[in-house]
């Protein structure tokens, strides 16, 4: 396709972000909130004014502007985000191999002082975003999406979820796994639904290894002799991830003990 077909479609979108940004931030009142935050972990952008108002987004970072080298990075090419960061971002470069659209599936572009709102236009409007958001952080601006809204109970539940203390990713979800499972042996990998890390699952998650799944069996259920051969512990899910995919993978049979 031709360059000037992606202008168009750039431009389309940025006609249509702009007057949803106007209705987004007048909605919100946006600019009566004078303190930010976000949480990478589970993916919530916090608004919180001084008078105690709060507003709760789930968002998405699109990709980061550098005034030192006038270049645009997607966040899919950013290997310093959290994957939860992340995750939607991979739609807008999927649409762009779609389309013919090299400046969406190419990871790093040049441009100008434009160049940010253009891309965040065009993520928004593929990722059917409700609003989105700059912030600079040193010589970098950085842009998200926010895909949908957040009540304080939906927030609070997220936030009860990620209580486990990881020394290697900080505070995660809980995810519990027999005493078997690890991230460097091929044990089997046993759980009650497919999980996945690029989806937010509701359920706990647990995994458990073939000897477990042996003793479950056996059993016929979840009892007093399995629970007691499973010896469940407590990770955080971005380990249960590790074990998952150390468990998934091709050569998984060269450890077989
Ligand atoms: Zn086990
Ligand atoms: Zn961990």
């Amino acid at each position: 396709m031709s360059v000037d077909t992606f202008e168009n479609f750039k431009d389309g979108c940025c006609q249509q972000i702009s007057a949803m940004q106007d209705a987004f931030g007048e909605s919100h009142d946006i600019n009566s909130y004078e303190n930010w935050f976000f949480y990478e972990n589970f993916g919530v952008f916090h608004f919180q004014s001084n008078d105690g108002r709060n507003l709760y987004f789930n968002y998405t970072l699109a990709g980061s502007f550098s005034t030192k080298t006038n270049t645009w990075k997607w966040s899919w090419d950013n290997e310093y985000l959290k994957e939860s960061e992340r995750r939607d971002i991979d739609k807008v470069r999927a649409y762009g191999l779609h389309n013919g659209y090299e400046q969406l599936s190419t990871g790093l572009i040049d441009g100008d002082e434009y160049t940010g709102w253009a891309m965040i236009s065009v993520a928004a409007k593929v990722l059917n975003a409700i609003g989105v958001y700059r912030f600079p952080e040193n010589h970098l601006f950085f842009y998200l999406i926010f895909t949908g809204v957040l009540r304080e109970e939906e927030y609070n539940a997220l936030k009860e979820k990620y209580t486990v203390t990881c020394r290697a990713h900080g505070a995660r979800r809980a995810a519990f796994v027999c005493k078997h499972l690890n991230g460097d042996t091929y044990t089997g990998f046993h759980e009650p639904f497919e999980s996945s890390s690029l989806i937010e699952a509701d359920d706990d998650y647990q995994a458990w290894c073939d000897k477990c799944e042996k003793v479950r069996l056996r059993e016929g259920e979840w009892n007093d002799v399995s629970e007691g051969f499973a010896n469940i512990r407590l990770i955080c899910d971005q380990c249960f991830f590790q074990i998952k995919a150390r468990n998934t993978r091709a050569d998984h049979q060269q450890n077989v003990n």
